[in-house]
Parts: C-alpha cells; structure tokens; sequence
C-alpha cells in the first residue's frame, strides 16, 4: 500500500523565517507546529522535509552547521512523538542551475525512490511562492500556504500556523 505524504517546508512553517537561520539560539518553532504535524501523524502521513539552504552554497553557514541544527530539531519533534522520515535540502545557490532548488523536483523525486508515496493523497505546506509552484510540478495532491495574502495554485491559505492548526480538523486530509 502506498503512503500519505506530508511535505512542509522549514523556514516560516516549522521555525520563524529571521533569514537564513543555522543556530539553535535563532531557531524558534511556529506556535501550532507540533500539533499541526502531530494532526497529520495521526492520519498516517509520512513526514518530510523540504527546504532550500541556500546559505551553504553562499558560504553563509556550513552543511555541519546545517546538520547540528537539523539533529536538534528532529530531537525536539521526537519529544512531541513526532517522527520526520527525512530532511531533503538543496545546498545550492539559485546560481548554481541543481535539480533540486524549489521549485524544481528533485527532492520529491529522491524521496520517491526512497519511500513508497502517493504524491496525489499527499500534502503540502510552505510559505513562498516557490513551494506552492513545487506542490504544482510535482504533482501533489493538495497544497496549503501560509500567507497574509492567497498565493496562486495553493488549495488553502492560512495567514499563520497556529491558524492553520485551528482550522485544519474541518478540512479532510
Ligand atoms: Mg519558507
Ligand atoms: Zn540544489
């Protein structure tokens, strides 16, 4: 049988966006994102992560930076019981013409040889235009951005997570 996904992007949908964030002191979770994704868990979503880290290929922070940070929030998702299957990111500048920069697929498509997903039932949720255009190439399902103003091609916009939260139990997944 094949599983739900949910793919959220990091950067305003997991943590604060302050820009190019890569330590823990700057790393502040979205109020609601635990119960949001633990909303999902209990629907028997898989759980992924897809974020551009631009910040390594512009020399900003290291991949080991990336890798710290990324450890410690995982240990904080397991705390709310909460398992991400992986964390796929593009290390790339825009520069740099990867496979992998969202909008482009190729974190869908990594995933897709990984693990055993049907795209169609799957979700989802990013702030930037370029994650609600992914949802679109890549042919998942259903799309939710979150956004003081409706980006185009997404299936629900929510001005926040928390609101997100709050509302997503009306809406079947
Ligand atoms: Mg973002
Ligand atoms: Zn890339």
């Amino acid at each position: 049988m094949k599983n739900k996904a949910l793919f959220l992007d990091r950067d305003g949908i997991i943590n604060l966006d302050h820009g190019y964030v890569y330590k823990i002191e700057d790393f502040e979770f979205t109020q609601g994102i635990f119960e949001l994704v633990s909303y999902f868990v209990k629907h028997d979503f898989l759980i992924f992560i897809v974020t551009n880290q631009s910040g390594i290929g512009r020399g900003y922070y290291t991949a080991e930076d990336f890798n710290t940070l990324t450890s410690w929030m995982l240990s904080k998702f397991e705390e709310h019981h909460i398992t991400i299957q992986e964390v796929y990111h593009c290390p790339h500048t825009p520069d740099a013409q990867c496979d992998c920069r969202k909008p482009k697929i190729g974190m869908i498509e990594t995933c897709l040889k990984q693990y055993n997903v049907d795209l169609n039932q799957s979700w989802l949720i990013g702030d930037k235009p370029s994650d609600i255009q992914l949802a679109l190439n890549a042919k998942i399902g259903k799309s939710i951005a979150i956004s003081e103003t409706r980006l185009s091609g997404s299936t629900y916009t929510f001005p926040n997570i928390q609101t997100c939260q709050e509302m997503i139990t009306s809406i079947k997944i």
